[in-house]
């Protein structure tokens, strides 16, 4: 990069320490939200001089012995839980990254902020204001979001989407009957839908503009990730 907004530096103790070069220092609450998050993120990476390498959980020192895996099943410590999301080729990798963040939880929902100990004014959701903002009720429960679900299954002519988390939505086109390709295009449309949701979020608490189910249906701009949604509905409609 020819310009870069800033750069990392090890301090004395092995912290990490941002030198920022700013054209504009953030300043509104979502530019302030994001940059916390982003120093939350990096506080507790510490850099050392070796190169990186595989590390075994099992063992203390990272080492893979037979005697390792044993005792971890005798204490019946088991990290299979851990959830690995498949990437979506065909939609931005924004909204690809987006939507594993939010299976991590990391969206700076209300909730997320303040445990962070960031101070937010309210952390109930601003769309509906009767719900916290947590990543259930904004991508899943929440009516807007509703609505948007009964319209991509209907559309997609698949039954009503029966779920209760961002990885149940991650994982729900395996249990709707479709085959390979149409699951591969249902999973994008998920993707975008919870990438739309969000930005239907943001724009109505930082521009003032009201959340419509119309909108996010719309074909946008040729950057807009609207457009490959709009794309992927009718390629799905045609693929069946
Ligand atoms: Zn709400």
């Amino acid at each position: 990069m020819g310009n870069p907004h800033g750069k990392l530096k090890r301090n004395e103790e092995g912290e990490v320490d941002v030198v920022w070069i700013w054209k504009r220092g953030p300043v509104t609450f979502l530019e302030i939200s994001e940059l916390n998050w982003l120093l939350w993120e990096i506080g507790s990476v510490r850099l050392c001089e070796t190169v990186d390498k595989w590390m075994w959980e099992g063992d203390k020192n990272g080492e893979f012995s037979v005697g390792s895996v044993r005792s971890m099943l005798r204490r019946g410590i088991d990290h299979s839980s851990t959830y690995v999301m498949k990437w979506c080729n065909w939609v931005p990798a924004k909204c690809n990254v987006f939507a594993w963040r939010a299976e991590l939880g990391k969206i700076l929902t209300g909730v997320a902020l303040r445990n962070m100990n960031i101070q937010v004014e309210d952390i109930t959701c601003q769309l509906c204001e009767s719900r916290d903002e947590i990543n259930e009720h904004l991508f899943v429960f929440y009516s807007f979001t509703c609505l948007i679900w009964q319209r991509v299954a209907a559309w997609c002519r698949v039954p009503a989407l029966n779920v209760a988390s961002v990885r149940d939505l991650l994982e729900i086109r395996n249990q709707i009957g479709l085959n390979d390709l149409a699951k591969e295009v249902f999973y994008g449309i998920v993707m975008i839908a919870c990438w739309s949701i969000w930005r239907a979020r943001n724009e109505l608490i930082f521009s003032n503009k009201p959340a419509k189910v119309e909108d996010i249906f719309s074909v946008g701009s040729v950057r807009d990730p609207n457009k490959s949604f709009g794309r992927a509905l009718i390629r799905f409609r045609g693929g069946n």
